[in-house]
């Protein structure tokens, strides 16, 4: 294509030390490029093209698609607006880490990437999780206040440590509180005095089991560590997390709107 410069693609041991981060993918690696570069990498294959639209396209359908599928409704619709922002920002910072990691500014530019891809992901484990809170202790004001303050400094400690850590064991670890909490608040709706839908509970832990899933999957490099170079392209463990975190987006989306939907018809005892 004219249009389109197309660099030759390096190995495994020609790109720079900081894109040397899975051994287990050998070839495809893009040069270090421009910024105008790194977004013609859009149109031709390379070994993060699949990362790229593994959550471009769903931050296309979600940007979309989500606000017409929730109900804006009176008293509900700051619930809507964090989640909606939940939902978007992974997709977000990964985008934009996978499409500039190779940016000419080196290192810098790529641990500043990292950094902002791990941002998002802090963002839905903290947006995501504060409507549930809220809904969980619906009934409870003050203890809904204190559990809305202790996630979100509970959030503040995981982001700091994910930005900052330096392997993905680490990076999964700092969310290892923030799970533990939400698995608090899912005992509360498990038979305790905790509100909320019925049905969302089992939607809420399918959505914690798949990212954790991911996460390992992520640490472990199955499968591409059993047959170095045969997924430098398509189906690696980092494209498999990528596609687990969206199923896992779309299960706290579905236990959100059963939660919205339960919230429209129901009163706390002694009120009304
Ligand atoms: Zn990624």
């Amino acid at each position: 294509m004219a249009f389109l410069n197309v660099p030759r693609l390096l190995d495994f041991a020609k790109t720079p030390p900081h894109l040397q981060f899975n051994k287990y993918v050998l070839t495809g690696y893009r040069p270090v490029a421009t910024a105008q570069d790194c977004l013609c990498s859009l149109f031709y294959l390379h070994n993060e093209f699949g990362n790229i639209y593994t959550h471009g396209i769903p931050f296309l359908f979600f940007l979309v698609f989500l606000p017409l599928s929730l109900p804006w409704v009176e008293g509900q619709w700051w619930l809507c607006l964090v989640h909606y922002l939940a939902c978007l920002s992974p997709t977000v910072g990964s985008v934009l880490y996978h499409i500039f990691m190779n940016h000419e500014g080196g290192a810098h530019v790529y641990d500043t990437l990292l950094s902002l891809d791990m941002f998002g992901v802090c963002l839905v484990n903290t947006l995501g999780a504060l409507p549930i809170v809220h809904i969980t202790l619906l009934c409870y004001p003050v203890s809904r206040l204190a559990a809305m303050l202790s996630y979100t400094l509970l959030s503040a400690y995981g982001i700091y440590s994910a930005t900052t850590a330096r392997s993905n064991t680490r990076r999964l670890r700092a969310f290892a509180w923030q799970a533990l909490f939400r698995l608090g608040l899912f005992l509360l709706r498990w038979g305790g005095p905790g509100a909320g839908s019925p049905s969302s509970l089992r939607l809420f832990l399918t959505m914690d089991l798949l990212a954790l899933l991911g996460g390992l999957v992520n640490i472990s490099r199955v499968p591409e560590r059993f047959h170095p170079g045969l997924f430098d392209y398509w189906c690696n463990s980092h494209q498999i997390m990528h596609v687990l975190v969206i199923c896992s987006i779309v299960y706290l989306h579905w236990g959100m709107m059963e939660d919205l939907a339960w919230l429209r018809t129901f009163q706390c005892p002694g009120e009304g």
